[in-house]
């Protein structure tokens, strides 16, 4: 007899936006159930991803509602100053930058965010998803969807049934179930990529987030806790890194040996850390946005870079995903509290209009600083200082910009 399982919703992915989801969803009392192609555990491996995410004060409740921030095994550093400064490889940067404080951006002073390791997030995520008795986990599975105005039937590929009212899909910027709807996206290549690794300076951080624009792309230091499995005697002073270039001369740095890349990273950091080392191994990420025309078809809502994939400049794109986590899980929870269908057409095109606009402005955003950034002529350096310059002095609009880096309103009410 074929094995039958009845969900209120069924979540494909259990990347961050899938998994903390199903959590999110789980601990409301709202039954899911969660598919992920690959296998979980190997993900927790210090080879599989190096990345590490900038969390936003919105992002940070989510985590805390879904059970995720309690269970970090390295605790999340706030980010409390953020300077952004242009220039070019090996010299000093322009006098012209801007510095955000967080103590400038309210009443109450509180960090811009939060970096949290990708492993981190992955491991708490893994060590709570057996918690929730509401929770069913198929991971690797393969499963395909029929949707209706009925309802949806999830067959895995094993013959285990699954029906559900709501089918979300996590699965990444190339979903197969946003491909399968017909959902129309907007792409558009980089020519970057981006260069990913952890390294151990001098100097403490002090909890100082730089963004630093070179002609080739933007080169980040964001700081970190030190890692749980920090070497022995070494430095307790940790950053993470995105250095972003011209995907053929990626390929070069990559290849280095550690020393000569570290003195290739220095040259673009500045000296404020002090001596730097690589720590661990280093990642490469091939950069590309994209944008889906829809979020939303019968019985389906898509999330996270399933929806939505934009630069890295900004370490914004996980902060959308979880903005349209939340969204989507209080239409979920109220729905479900008032007995009423989940998959109705009229949530889904509420959750569309939350969501599309918020994330069209930062997809245009993100593109626009690279293009504004990414560039060596002179003229537009020229005009793009004199606009840093502006914004330093002008406090409104710069504490427009710190609330809104941090996902929080712009103004106050
Ligand atoms: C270099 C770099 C730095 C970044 N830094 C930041 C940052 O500082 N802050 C920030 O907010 N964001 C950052 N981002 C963006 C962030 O990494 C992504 O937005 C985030 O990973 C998206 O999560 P997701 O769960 O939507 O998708 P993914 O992370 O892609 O997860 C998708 C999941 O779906 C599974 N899957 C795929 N296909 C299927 C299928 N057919 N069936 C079932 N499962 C499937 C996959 O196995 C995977 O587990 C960065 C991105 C890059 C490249």
């Amino acid at each position: 007899m074929t094995e039958q399982l009845s969900v209120q919703a069924c979540i494909m992915g259990a990347g961050p936006v899938g998994g903390t989801l199903a959590c999110r969803l789980a601990s409301a009392g709202v039954s899911v159930a969660l598919i992920d192609q690959a296998e979980l555990p190997p993900m927790e491996n210090p080879a599989f991803d190096g990345r590490a995410y900038a969390i936003a004060a919105g992002s940070r409740t989510l985590l805390e509602d879904a059970g995720l921030w309690d269970v970090l095994d390295v605790p999340a550093n706030p980010i409390r100053d953020i300077r952004v400064s242009d220039g070019q490889v090996g010299r000093a940067s322009s006098r012209l930058h801007l510095h955000f404080d967080h103590r400038e951006a309210g009443d109450e002073p509180r960090p811009f965010g939060w970096m949290v390791e990708a492993r981190s997030l992955r491991k708490a995520m893994n060590a709570r998803f057996p918690t929730h008795a509401d929770l069913h986990l198929f991971a690797p599975a393969k499963a395909a969807a029929e949707r209706s105005d009925d309802g949806c039937v999830v067959r895995l590929w094993d013959g285990r049934v699954i029906q559900c009212r709501l089918v979300i899909a996590a699965e990444g910027r190339n979903s197969p179930l946003r491909e399968q709807a017909g959902i129309v996206v907007t792409r558009i290549p980089y020519r970057q990529t981006a260069i990913v690794c952890a390294i151990a300076h001098e100097r403490p951080h002090h909890d100082l987030a730089l963004e630093h624009f070179l002609p080739a792309g933007p080169f980040a230091a964001l700081p970190m806790a030190a890692s749980a499995d920090a070497e022995p005697g070494g430095s307790p002073h940790v950053s993470a890194i995105v250095w972003t270039e011209r995907t053929r001369d990626a390929r070069a740095f990559m290849a280095l040996d550690d020393g000569r890349f570290a003195r290739e990273a220095a040259r673009r950091l500045g000296p404020h850390l002090g001596a730097i080392r690589v720590v661990g191994r280093r990642w490469s990420y091939p950069l590309s946005a994209m944008i889906a025309h829809r979020y939303v078809d019968t019985r389906l809502a898509l999330a996270g870079d399933a929806a939505h994939a934009i630069h890295p400049i900004a370490g914004q794109g996980l902060n959308l995903g979880f903005r349209d986590v939340i969204a989507l899980a209080n239409l979920i929870i109220e729905a479900a509290r008032t007995d009423s269908d989940i998959g109705s057409e009229r949530l889904l095109a509420q959750y569309q209009r939350v969501r599309q606009a918020d994330n069209l402005l930062m997809f245009a955003m993100t593109d626009g600083i690279d293009r504004l950034f990414s560039t060596d002529r002179r003229i537009v350096r020229a005009t793009r200082d004199l606009g840093i310059n502006a914004v330093d002095r002008m406090d409104g609009i710069k504490r427009m910009f710190m609330r809104r880096a941090m996902g929080v309103p712009a103004v106050d009410g």
